[in-house]
């Protein structure tokens, strides 16, 4: 492709990305594709031949695009936000085209200092310690992992990393029962093992009981193990619940224990003053990490990982091979010593772009207005007598069940499962489930970059409606 061929399909991609955005609400929500079916339409081999740029465009429209489900649609209350924006979109286009590796400050200086002062930004924004300093992470998931490589670390005077964990006593690490799986995938990947993870009740509200920590942290002690690390989470996955960060804290301290917060969904509400209860307690963090991928409108792969302790970071995954010894070590951040991988793309530029394009305040008056729809939403959901709500509504997420008079709880499981199905079927909304002791309820997040009380007004319609469509049929027939 030479630069006038890259110009017209530039100028083409760009328009097409525009019409997206007009029309992403005529797209049906969850994709329709049937599994193989995407597969079955690409050919078994590469063509060896040049084939020019307008049959892939044509192929993208015909053979993926049905198979995508949209996850920017306003009319996506699924799962999670995982938010995109114009800005972010064209910033991404930039540092596709630079191609930079941002391993080292050295491989691109502007990549690496772009990044100090972005997390110092994202820091400040959300009012996190000023002593924190962070570093972008792909993902959560990769930055818990991080976490607890570095209080394994710290937790074996830093021997692990040298002679492996065979020298050391069994390590814990505690998260609550709604803790996301990241934390069990993480310990056993960190050689903690996946059963040393103890899983601490939750009280009623499905936030972590913080005197089950310290009867677990003790007994632990008791038997000669080392307690290593202790997640809370603001902001679970499934029901959005918020540990309760100071007593967590305050145990951590006590004992020696890392604590790490994974704010992956709710961090990004710490931007508003009034939501930083939620992080009351945040002195005695080690490390937090929130996903501007998520509900910030950048788009995905974009994780924001601060430390209290950075020394400690870098002492556990700092390795100098001969070809990355720099005249400069020492007076900057080289940030492949943050973190598990060597190469390192340039995600702190769509972060700069969205952050300017839109502004402090209206990152604030959106996340606001998220907040404000779901207890909208929360309202008119509680207001109706054939449905109760699950979980407190403290963030984006509303948990929810159908629960028709006369019905016992599990023939409600069978309806609420009917019922998810039904409109997803639809393609006009998308909700996930989750399981609340052992029931199954639906959940919708009032999130996505676009979305307004229209779309949530008109969801909560279509669920009555196709509810009441289900329950005559029920009655006609059988309820199955
Ligand atoms: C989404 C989520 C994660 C995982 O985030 P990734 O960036 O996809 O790894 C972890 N913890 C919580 C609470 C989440 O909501």
């Amino acid at each position: 492709m030479n630069s006038d061929e890259f110009r017209k399909y530039g100028h083409e991609v760009v328009e097409w990305i525009a019409r997206y955005y007009d029309n992403i609400e005529q797209y049906p929500v969850k994709s329709r594709s049937l599994p193989g079916s995407v597969k079955a339409q690409l050919p078994g081999g590469p063509p060896s031949e040049s084939q020019p740029f307008d049959t892939f465009l044509k192929d993208f429209d015909e053979i993926i695009l049905p198979g995508i489900t949209h996850w920017q649609s306003p009319n996506f209350f699924a799962y999670f936000p995982a938010n995109s924006s114009p800005p972010s979109v064209l910033a991404e286009m930039l540092t596709a085209a630079l191609g930079t590796q941002c391993m080292i400050w050295e491989t691109s200086p502007a990549a690496a200092e772009l990044e100090e002062r972005m997390m110092e930004w994202l820091r400040d924004m959300t009012g996190l310690p000023e002593c924190f300093e962070g570093v972008i992470q792909d993902t959560a998931s990769t930055a818990t992992l991080v976490a607890l490589l570095t209080a394994r670390e710290k937790a074996s005077s830093f021997r692990s990393n040298r002679t492996g964990l065979f020298s050391t006593a069994t390590m814990r690490v505690y998260c609550s029962s709604q803790s996301h799986s990241s934390v069990e995938k993480g310990a056993g990947i960190a050689g903690i093992g996946r059963e040393n993870v103890v899983r601490i009740p939750v009280r009623e509200d499905f936030s972590l009981d913080p005197a089950e920590l310290r009867k677990a942290i003790e007994t632990d002690l008791a038997a000669g193990h080392i307690p290593c690390c202790v997640v809370a989470t603001i902001g679970t996955t499934g029901t959005t619940a918020i540990d309760p960060l100071r007593m967590i804290g305050e145990i951590c301290s006590e004992k020696g224990v890392w604590l790490h917060v994974d704010a992956a969904l709710g961090g990004t509400a710490l931007l508003l003053p009034e939501m930083r209860w939620m992080a009351d307690g945040i002195e005695y963090a080690d490390s937090l990490v929130f996903n501007p991928h998520k509900w910030m409108f950048t788009n995905f792969d974009c994780s924001a990982y601060f430390v209290r302790d950075a020394a400690s970071l870098i002492r556990t995954f700092d390795i100098l091979p001969e070809y990355l010894r720099t005249r400069t070590r020492g007076q900057v951040n080289d940030y492949r010593d943050w973190g598990v991988q060597l190469g390192r793309r340039f995600r702190a530029l769509k972060l700069w772009a969205v952050i300017r394009t839109f502004g402090v305040d209206q990152l604030r008056a959106m996340i606001r207005e998220h907040l404000r729809l779901a207890k909208m939403l929360a309202g008119m959901i509680g207001a109706d007598r054939e449905y109760r709500i699950m979980a407190p509504v403290h963030l984006n997420t509303v948990c929810f069940r159908w629960q028709p008079p006369d019905v016992t709880e599990d023939e409600a499981d069978r309806l609420n499962e009917k019922l998810n199905h039904s409109l997803n079927d639809t393609g006009k909304i998308y909700l996930s489930h989750t399981r609340v002791e052992g029931r199954y309820i639906l959940r919708m997040v009032t999130a996505q970059t676009t979305v307004e009380e229209r779309h949530v007004a008109e969801a909560w319609r279509l669920i009555r409606e196709t509810a009441s469509a289900i329950s005559s049929k029920g009655r006609a027939v059988d309820i199955d």
